[in-house]
């Protein structure tokens, strides 16, 4: 077994390989096929293989992995779901945004970031990418791996109450990216275009559309003083995708004989509604397939789902001691001290009590501490992939994540334990 170290260094470096959900799944299926999982297709027939290993994408940036086992009606499905998507500024369809001197990036809010982490940072961008040539189209990923965009703050003495106030940023007018000086000495700079087609090799005109992100260039880093955190770009969620991918591809699940599945979704972050997000057919049309290949009937694939159990797996808030009144007194989950079961009594995550108490009974047997978390009453509470998919499934569900501080700045930090913790307890999930 690794050290909490090593498996967050391999966390950082999954997470730095994977600076868009399209770049995510694939850095996914590179450890799948390592593991000797092969891809099904949805235009193709299926046939399954006895103990196979299978993983099926849908549109580039979803993706569900599974394990066949014995005796589905009987077992049912393990499942753990989790999501790809981090929120984010997403390029415009016409993105260059020139403005005097300058040539700009148009950006859009994607899903909701703490807009003033991306602030002087050093951006670049990342995502798929159409092209259409000699009448074929082809999908491509791109990750321009240096610095180039930026989002430069005003200075004090131009916004002296910034510190009073806080930062507040138009939409439409304070986010384009700059890119570069246009007309100056170097003369004609290239737009973001013209970026895009000199990293693919090919011409401007043959780039049909795109999807593309602003992410951060600076690595992960553990941190502390005994090295007990880790910081990185979309922890939430893709610290909860390596702690099942590792679970999944771990020697006890692998040698389980059970039907262990991993379903990664997009879109998480600005509401799941879409055909590979987790409010969409994806999951069921996979889970249904499996059954229809292995010849249950359509009884036995309900009496399955009666039968299976999801774990719905985002990152959790932890304490920050200098903010105490943002949390309920009661439910504090600190750093470092566990995976978190997260409860709400309006059902925003989808635990109950017989889906907690079965998630408590595995961090027993995995011998892994674990937190309760309920959010104040006063605000607002966040949701995750949990409730709907436990809607659609009707499965047993329970919404557990590791806690951290920052969700959605572009610079999120955790705690190096309980990476490992949860993954001890997703490894005992699928034993
Ligand atoms: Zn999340």
């Amino acid at each position: 077994m690794l050290s909490a170290q090593q498996h967050t260094r391999a966390l950082l470096d999954y997470i730095d390989a994977s600076p868009s959900p399209w770049h995510a799944v694939q850095t996914t299926v590179n450890t799948l096929l390592q593991a000797n999982f092969s891809e099904l297709h949805e235009g193709d027939a299926w046939a399954l293989a006895p103990n196979g290993r299978y993983y099926v994408i849908r549109d580039d940036s979803s993706i569900i992995a599974f394990t066949v086992g014995n005796d589905l009606t009987e077992n049912g499905f393990r499942l753990i779901g989790a999501h790809t998507d981090s929120p984010g500024l997403r390029v415009k369809p016409k993105p260059n945004s020139k403005v005097g001197d300058f040539n700009r990036v148009g950006v859009e809010v994607y899903g909701g970031p703490i807009l003033a982490t991306f602030t002087d940072r050093d951006l670049s961008l990342a995502g798929r990418v159409y092209v259409q040539k000699d009448a074929q189209l082809s999908s491509h990923l791109v990750h321009f791996n240096k610095p180039f965009l930026r989002l430069p703050n005003l200075a004090i003495h131009m916004n002296s109450k910034v510190n009073t106030d806080g930062l507040k940023l138009n939409k439409q007018t304070e986010l384009p990216l700059l890119l570069s000086v246009a007309n100056d000495q170097l003369s004609s700079q290239p737009n973001m275009v013209e970026l895009l087609a000199k990293e693919l090799d090919v011409n401007t005109a043959d780039i049909a559309a795109w999807e593309l992100q602003s992410c951060d260039t600076q690595a992960g880093a553990i941190y502390g003083v005994n090295d007990e955190f880790y910081a990185n770009s979309q922890l939430d969620n893709l610290a909860s995708c390596h702690a099942s991918l590792s679970a999944l591809v771990s020697r006890p699940s692998l040698n389980a004989q059970q039907f262990n599945v991993c379903a990664f979704f997009d879109h998480e972050e600005i509401g799941s509604n879409s055909h590979k997000g987790a409010d969409g057919c994806f999951l069921s049309d996979v889970l249904e397939r499996v059954a229809y290949s292995l010849k249950v009937s359509s009884e036995d694939y309900k009496r399955a789902l009666s039968n299976s159990f999801l774990i719905s797996a985002d990152m959790a808030h932890a304490y920050h001691p200098n903010f105490p009144d943002a949390y309920e007194p009661e439910h504090k989950v600190l750093v470092n001290q566990g995976p978190v079961i997260k409860v709400n009594a309006n059902i925003r995550y989808a635990s109950n009590s017989a889906s907690q108490a079965r998630f408590i009974q595995l961090c027993t047997q995995a011998d892994v501490p674990y937190q309760q978390y309920s959010h104040r009453t006063d605000i607002g509470c966040g949701s995750t992939i949990g409730p709907m998919t436990s809607a659609k499934l009707g499965i047993n569900t329970v919404d557990v994540g590791c806690p951290m501080w920052a969700m959605h700045s572009i610079r999120e930090s955790a705690g190096v334990l309980d990476h490992q913790y949860i993954t001890r307890v997703f490894t005992q999930f699928f034993a």
